[in-house]
């Protein structure tokens, strides 16, 4: 959703965060785990990067996925697709 650029030899950085519509594919695509996405979609929430990663929170929508290499593939106990079908 154009949320991103990209940096030369940087990881990408959040430009236009407004356009994010919380879908969480970014969390779910990063293979380094080094992405968190808030789940309160109807307003901005203030995080702290080292407190995001001394909880562990980083990548954990991938992680519940069971996506990346050593992980069972859990994706077909996702619901979210269930939440949409009533929108
Ligand atoms: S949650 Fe979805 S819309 Fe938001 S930045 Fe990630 S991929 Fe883009």
């Amino acid at each position: 959703m154009n949320v991103f650029d990209a940096v030369p030899n940087q990881p990408p950085e959040i430009a236009r965060q407004e356009d994010c519509q919380t879908c969480f594919m970014c969390e779910a695509y990063c293979p380094a785990d080094a992405l968190y996405v808030a789940p309160q979609s109807y307003t901005n929430v203030a995080v702290n990067e080292d407190d995001l990663i001394a909880s562990s929170i980083m990548g954990e929508y991938r992680r519940i996925l069971g996506w990346g290499p050593g992980r069972k593939n859990n994706s077909e106990l996702d619901t979210d697709h269930k939440l949409r079908l009533f929108e």
